[in-house]
């Protein structure tokens, strides 16, 4: 048993070198292997709740999604980022933030000395509205309790709403995005960062100097 065993683990390396040759950075085994050893409770909760939300049709945007945009990246994350709804790209990828806005929010990661697997990022919503129409209060009420699981699996440390959408709904206030970005404010006990959304950074390049300093003030947070 023990010889079968390594032997599988053997051809499942080489499969794995052959493929980092050929220059896949994620192949299928590894991926396997990643997901099969990621054994902490967190991420296992995460992958429990993702499986029920994958299904889910508590709203009307089920019958028109592509893919169920759940989160992703660090299920122990220090940092969670929080959007408002997947848009096309995210809606065909199945994965948040990676159209342009994406792009952007990626390189302020970056900016930070992260990577995107080392924060968490997740929307209000998980299914794209149509035209990327503003959400409806039943869609947020709809998918509300997604958003508190994963939030209170994570636990992270600091949370960073983009826009004014994610910001509002989660703090639950009618406050302008000008108003609330730069001041700290709590969501049940966790830190919480408004800023600008990267899609209204793309639209005002200036602004960017605003939620830079947004950003050092959760670096500074973070240690
Ligand atoms: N805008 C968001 O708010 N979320 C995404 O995932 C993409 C764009």
């Amino acid at each position: 048993m023990n010889n079968e065993l390594n032997e599988i683990v053997r051809l499942v390396k080489s499969y794995i070198e052959l493929e980092k040759e050929s220059g896949v950075e994620e192949c299928l085994a590894k991926r396997y292997i990643k997901e099969e050893t990621a054994g902490d409770g967190n991420a296992r909760g995460l992958a429990a709740l993702k499986k029920k939300v994958m299904s889910c049709t508590e709203c009307d945007l089920s019958a028109k999604r592509r893919n169920v945009v759940f989160g992703s990246g660090n299920p122990n994350a220090s940092l969670m980022f929080i959007g408002e709804a997947p848009g096309e790209e995210e809606d065909a990828q199945g994965l948040p933030f990676v159209g342009r806005a994406g792009q952007l929010l990626t390189k302020i990661i970056e900016a930070m000395g992260m990577k995107r697997q080392d924060v968490y990022i997740a929307n209000i919503l998980k299914c794209r509205p149509p035209n990327n129409r503003a959400p409806l209060p039943t869609e947020i009420l709809a998918c509300e309790e997604n958003l508190k699981a994963q939030i209170e699996m994570i636990k992270p440390k600091v949370i960073c709403t983009l826009g004014k959408f994610a910001s509002q709904t989660l703090l639950r206030t009618q406050e302008s995005i000008t108003a609330l970005r730069g001041n700290w404010r709590e969501y049940h006990g966790i830190k919480v960062m408004p800023t600008f959304h990267p899609a209204y950074l793309l639209r005002n390049p200036p602004d960017k100097k605003l939620v830079w300093a947004d950003i050092k003030k959760i670096l500074k947070e973070l240690g």
